[in-house]
């Protein structure tokens, strides 16, 4: 009979108490013993949580102490020697959490981004280590869910090809030899489990819905052939996420049992591959039917009617309704929120809510549609609701972003035009120095913004506070003498919550807490309705500042795809619509700054890349209408408005040209994450806009010289025109402390100086 599943659960706990234990034991008020206690007692309320709600096959293993890519490779024994692993036996907690976190003797692995999620796993690390088996995590997983729950769980591990991919500190044409090295400690796994009895394994290999190499496609087929040579009892659901497979006929004939497709974010593509080339009748498809990714309640109708078509390929007793991917990425659970606006909380739907959505798809495949008509109903009824609200009719967004799709969103002079003129009114040297916007939110900061929120303080205390901030570092940067000023952005806590709190459109959740990496977690906005300019946002703090200096300000936006991409979002109308209508919003802002006499303001797009689709096929589209929403904030101003933007997090050196057609007059990149390759692409394209390479990483509390500095300018002024650099810093200042952040721009300043003598 059909029966449901999901991938993973999230493992942060309705009230955050996974991260709250995590970081008691970091602070040493925890005992690992008592660390061990909460966090099994928290994993073993999932389990029963997911029983209680009639789940049938229940992953194990998919809970972790802080990432579960770091938990393979420590599994794996692929421990790099800087933590001194002496190599047999479990790797000591300790040890896991350095290789995190970092330790006095050793950095910490590097972090990255989990496909196109905004969840981080930890990157292993292969060069130094021999692969051992350290200790059979699943295996304890599995015993123990069911010696205290008799539940017969579903081992999640990450399959072998998605880890060497996902590894670095190899050469590519050593890929073979380590994957000799890593299968057979994977067959071991395997074996011990089906000596336990073990029925099913859930081998996640989230790499097959990227662009491989024909020799990957062999190298899978070599190991899973393997794999069920060692262990040819156990049943392996081969699990892929995010996207649809485009080597659908490569997977069905593995020798493996299951496999599970997203029939979500893949949907078109993998029902296309089912409907034209039928399912073999020997395995059972997993179908990722309930979005794993949305925070929306899901149109049961729709669902089914997905279904009746897999049913004509699949029959039911081989049919698994499946998450389409680990319910990691939303939120735990509706039940706290009480306090958003009734007419959203109808439409959503966050991972309790999808285990009951996905129970009852299950019902309605066994036992005809009918069950779901009453949710199908209710469902209809709410989306109806939304759509008709005001929130969502605002007419005026709505004439002005069809507008807005006609409108060729240029700047009413080239670059080079408007450049000269920008120059002439502002006069500034060679070489410019700047920072990204926030200033070090000391302690006392952060409590007069608490003060004020719990209206402890009025808002003229307030006010008061945040304009004493602006005068010191107003003050203060004079004195170090860098040249574009910025009011250093007090008054924000979060660059995307500070604006949707201004704008029309959004909502709050009091708990929609969201694992982004280990402990860290995040509350995304939700854009529910059509997203609207109500009044100035930035505009008393900016012109405050400015008030204080005869030396430009410059204002501080957060852009319209990054407010996108660091929301839930809306899924009526498309992602680019929502951008136009951010676009539209900020670009009232922007005219409101400029009004204000603000002459250069910058745009912040940190996360524009984040948004790019993992297949090739969709990156051009996405980043035409992704550079389109930057220009549409930005191409009303005068020839004399200096438009500056960021970018940050990620590598950029494969979209140069889109940033080119963004067509900031100036632009700030971090380099020093992807530094050389940056650098090298710009050997090969040109760039003819106003540029500052970050000359300083500011994620480390090290004072830079200023010799460094001048030593990285010089590299980047061999591809890049001195006329159009500027000198700043990698990002925002806002995690730094005061003295080292005033003695880092010293130096960048100095080194600024001893640049323009050379030049
Ligand atoms: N203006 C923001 C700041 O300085 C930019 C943050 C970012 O790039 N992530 O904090
Ligand atoms: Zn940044």
């Amino acid at each position: 009979m059909v029966q449901s599943s999901v991938l993973g659960y999230p493992r942060i706990g309705e009230n955050r108490e996974w991260k709250k234990a995590l970081e008691a034991f970091w602070a040493g008020k925890l005992q690992e013993s008592e660390l061990q206690h909460k966090l099994q007692a928290i994993r073993l309320s999932h389990l029963s949580k997911l029983q209680k709600k009639g789940i049938d096959i229940i992953p194990v293993n998919d809970f972790s102490y802080y990432d579960h890519v770091l938990d393979t490779a420590v599994m794996l024994g692929i421990v790099p020697s800087r933590f001194s692993y002496e190599g047999h036996g479990p790797v000591p907690l300790t040890t896991y959490y350095a290789m995190a976190r970092g330790s006095r003797e050793a950095p910490a692995c590097e972090m990255t981004k989990w496909f196109n999620t905004n969840y981080h796993y930890i990157v292993p690390e292969l060069d130094g280590s021999s692969p051992v088996l350290t200790e059979n995590k699943p295996l304890s997983a599995y015993r123990e869910a069911k010696e205290q729950l008799g539940i017969e769980g579903r081992p999640v591990i990450l399959g072998p090809l998605t880890f060497l991919k996902l590894s670095k500190g190899y050469s590519l044409s050593d890929t073979d030899e380590w994957l000799e090295r890593l299968i057979p400690l994977y067959g071991q796994i395997l074996q011990e489990l089906e000596a336990e009895g073990v029925q099913w394994v859930q081998m996640d290999e989230p790499i097959l819905v990227t662009k491989l190499e024909p020799v990957d496609l062999l190298r899978l087929r070599s190991s899973y052939d393997y794999l069920t040579k060692q262990a040819p009892v156990i049943r392996i659901m081969l699990q892929t996420y995010f996207e649809s497979v485009d080597y659908y006929d490569e997977l069905v004939t593995l020798p493996v049992q299951g496999i599970g497709l997203d029939f979500v974010h893949g949907l078109k593509d993998n029902l296309n591959s089912i409907k034209t080339k039928g399912f073999p009748e020997n395995k059972v498809l997993g179908a990722g039917i309930i979005d794993g990714r949305s925070i929306w309640r899901a149109p049961l109708d729709d669902k089914t009617a997905i279904l009746d078509e897999l049913g004509k390929s699949v029959s039911a007793d081989r049919l698994l309704l499946q998450s389409s991917c680990s319910l990691l990425h939303v939120p735990v659970s509706l039940r706290q929120e009480n306090q958003l606006p009734a007419v959203l909380r109808n439409n959503l739907a966050f991972a309790d809510e999808k285990l009951d959505e996905l129970v009852l798809l299950t019902k309605a495949v066994a036992q005809g549609e009918s069950v779901v008509a009453k949710t199908v109903e209710d469902v209809r009824q709410a989306a109806q609701s939304l759509k008709a609200s005001e929130e969502r009719s605002r007419g005026d967004v709505h004439l002005a972003i069809a507008a807005i799709r006609e409108q060729p969103l240029e700047r009413s002079r080239p670059f080079a035009e408007r450049y000269a003129v920008q120059q002439a009114k502002w006069q500034l040297p060679m070489f410019p120095t700047t920072t990204i916007g926030s200033f070090p939110q000391s302690q006392e900061v952060r409590r007069a913004r608490q003060l004020w929120r719990r209206k402890e303080w009025n808002g003229e205390q307030y006010t008061g506070f945040i304009r004493s901030q602006i005068d010191k570092w107003i003050g203060l940067q004079e004195e170090i003498g860098l040249d574009v000023l910025v009011h250093g952005e007090f008054e924000r806590t979060d660059m995307v919550e500070f604006f949707g709190e201004k704008l029309a459109g959004f909502a709050f959740t009091q708990n929609g807490w969201v694992q982004s990496y280990g402990s860290r977690c995040v509350k995304p906005p939700i854009i529910y309705g059509d997203a609207a300019y109500i009044g100035e946002m930035t505009v008393k703090e900016t012109s405050y500042a400015q008030s204080r200096t005869r030396r430009p300000v410059k204002g501080m936006l957060t852009g319209p795809v990054t407010i996108l991409n660091w929301s839930f979002v809306r899924e009526d109308i498309p992602r680019e619509a929502v951008a136009c209508q951010l676009a539209y919003a900020l670009r009232q802002e922007v005219e409101a700054l400029e009004r204000a006499g603000i002459g250069m303001i910058q745009v912040d797009e940190p996360a524009l890349r984040e948004g790019l689709p993992l297949k090739e096929a969709y990156h051009a589209e996405y980043l035409s209408w992704a550079v389109r929403a930057f220009r549409a904030a930005t191409c009303t101003v005068q020839d004399t408005t200096q438009i500056h933007t960021h970018m940050c997090y990620c590598e950029f050196h494969d979209m140069i040209d889109s940033i080119k057609q963004m067509d900031a007059d100036v632009i700030s990149i971090e380099t020093s994450r992807s530094h050389g390759e940056l650098i090298r692409s710009f050997e090969q394209e040109t760039y003819e806009l106003g540029i500052g390479l970050g000359v300083y990483d500011i994620h480390s509390p090290r004072i830079p010289q200023p010799g460094e500095m001048i030593a990285m300018i010089e590299r980047a002024l061999r591809v890049l025109d001195p006329k159009l650099f500027w000198i700043n810093p990698d990002c925002g200042l806002k995690t730094r402390g005061i003295e080292e952040t005033a003695a880092s721009l010293r130096n960048m300043v100095e080194a600024a100086k001893a640049i323009r003598e050379k030049y």
